[in-house]
């Protein structure tokens, strides 16, 4: 409940909470706090009080009477700052984020010979690394019209193999010195000798999370090995943010359990969900289109799976009670995740809440597809702003009319549920909120927005990366909203997102981050 009452009913409330004793109670006070209500409206509260469970008991507008502190209550005087409930992104992937804290990072590179320049200075600074391993390039920004060959990696690196996964993670990049050692396919794996660490990823992407103010994120793809990291973690309440985990295929889910582990570990993680893939990307030509790509006529990209293995797949999944979120991006990958949800029939698909990951390209007839089977359109506004330039050479414009299609898609009655798919992406939530509104790259390009007809508003945004993701990530009863009952978990910002030029959302920062009542940064 939003409490919003009178003040002689605030009066009550706090003279009943007077008569209880006094546990470890938390306040939050001077507060310009902004949550969305159970309605999914905008509201504007100034103080809240926590429970010593970590469970929000009051949140009080401006004209309440400020809660007075009891002896032994802890007050957070947030001194008039910004205060959000914690943003969740629905899809991201922790254990990826932690891994490229750990190797090289080439997603800054501005052209062939940066990245080149780059990868000598890491192997340098690295003697004693027997494989360099890192991620992040991308042929398209580097305006090289091709993928980078062996010799161009060996004229950077020569006496050590290198390993060097794409943006997208849907294509390698290595040096001679890894091809013979063999082994090495286009596959997102570690290579021979090049794994890492996978427990102390964890530590870093849990910090790097909650830095940018996520208090929840949606792993969109686990095996086994990372079930039980997060296990340990949550066990020993290290995890840091709440962890919508989705087993990656059904053999992960059967290894890691055989029906739904619904939110455990104080609602720190739960595995509710099974994620496939029908397509790839489509920077590397891999996403799945009904007609060929513009700058390669003779190439539609490709399927994952027949239709029939994806109705049996989704049918696996759902009758096991699980979530199934499928990664489609173009246009036939999308029609072909419709059709195997369409496939259950009716009833199944309202209660499991399935989700279609990215849908970043819908034919028209497609779209209306997704309220009328109530699929979760899962969609992450920065890849619109990093794709744009490739998007239009990979399909031309007639296709963008249902690209990135947000405001379509909210306007058709589907749910929406917004994430960065980070670390493809960076995780910062203001970087998605801002180019949902704008529609534009944070260097304010192109001017007007792309294709702004499509643009969220500042309220849809917001909502999409709290209340709504949430409800994706099936964490609504707990989180994504300031409310009584629900999880303390929330931010303190720099700025008011609701009150600053749009072009501005990308700059607010987090001072810091709260969940569940505890300061988890910084
Ligand atoms: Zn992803």
């Amino acid at each position: 409940m939003y409490v919003r009452e009178t003040a002689a009913f605030t009066l009550a409330a706090a003279l009943l909470m007077q008569a209880a004793p006094a546990g470890a109670r938390t306040l939050l006070l001077h507060a310009n706090g902004i949550t969305l209500n159970s309605a999914g409206q905008r509201q504007a509260f100034a103080s809240m009080v926590i429970g010593d469970d970590g469970r929000i008991v009051q949140v009080l507008t401006a004209a309440d009477p400020a809660p007075a502190p009891l002896p032994g209550d802890r007050v957070i005087d947030a001194a008039g700052r910004t205060v959000l409930p914690g943003l969740i992104d629905a899809h991201g992937h922790v254990e990826a984020l932690g891994r490229q804290a750990q190797t090289l990072d080439l997603a800054g590179t501005k052209n062939l010979a940066e990245a080149q320049a780059e990868i000598r200075r890491y192997a340098a600074a690295h003697p004693a690394l027997p494989w360099i391993v890192g991620s992040g390039w991308n042929q398209v920004v580097w305006q090289l019209d091709r993928f980078p060959t062996a010799a161009e990696l060996d004229a950077a690196v020569r006496d050590r193999p290198v390993w060097l996964t794409r943006v997208d993670g849907h294509a390698g990049w290595a040096n001679s010195a890894a091809l013979v050692l063999a082994g090495v396919t286009a596959a997102t794996n570690d290579p021979p000798g090049g794994h890492i660490d996978r427990t102390a990823a964890g530590g870093p992407a849990g910090v790097l999370v909650a830095s940018v103010g996520l208090t929840g994120v949606g792993d969109a793809g686990i095996d086994a090995e990372a079930w039980h990291i997060y296990e340990r973690l949550a066990g020993s309440g290290k995890l840091t943010a709440r962890v919508f985990a989705m087993a990656l295929g059904l053999d992960a889910q059967e290894r890691i359990s055989y029906s739904p582990i619904d939110w455990e570990h104080d609602d720190h993680l739960s595995m509710l969900t099974v994620k496939y893939f029908a397509d790839g990307a489509l920077g590397s030509h891999g996403a799945w289109l009904k007609a060929p790509y513009t700058d390669d006529p003779t190439n539609s990209g490709l399927p994952f799976h027949t239709d029939a293995e994806m109705k049996h797949l989704v049918y696996a999944a759902a009758q096991r009670g699980f979530q199934v979120a499928i990664h489609a991006i173009a246009d036939a990958a999308n029609a072909q995740a419709l059709d195997a949800f369409a496939a259950l029939g009716a009833g199944a698909p309202m209660g499991l809440r399935h989700r279609i990951e990215h849908a970043q390209v819908l034919d028209a007839a497609d779209l209306p597809r997704f309220a009328a089977l109530n699929i979760i359109a899962s969609m992450q506004p920065t890849h619109a702003t990093s794709d744009m330039a490739m998007a239009v050479t990979r399909l031309g414009t007639a296709r963008l009319a249902y690209a990135y299609a947000w405001h379509s898609m909210i306007a058709s009655g589907a749910h929406f549920a917004a994430g960065s798919d980070f670390p493809v992406e960076p995780p910062n939530p203001f970087f998605g909120i801002h180019a949902g509104v704008t529609r534009q790259s944070r260097d304010n390009l192109p001017p007007g927005g792309w294709y702004p007809a499509e643009a969220l508003t500042i309220d849809q945004a917001f909502a999409a990366f709290t209340s709504w993701a949430a409800y994706a990530n099936r964490a609504e009863k707990f989180s994504g909203t300031l409310e009584a009952g629900k999880w303390a978990d929330f931010v303190i910002v720099d700025r008011d997102p609701f009150a600053i030029p749009p072009a501005d959302l990308w700059k607010v920062k987090v001072q810091e981050t709260w969940v569940g009542g505890s300061k988890v940064f910084p």
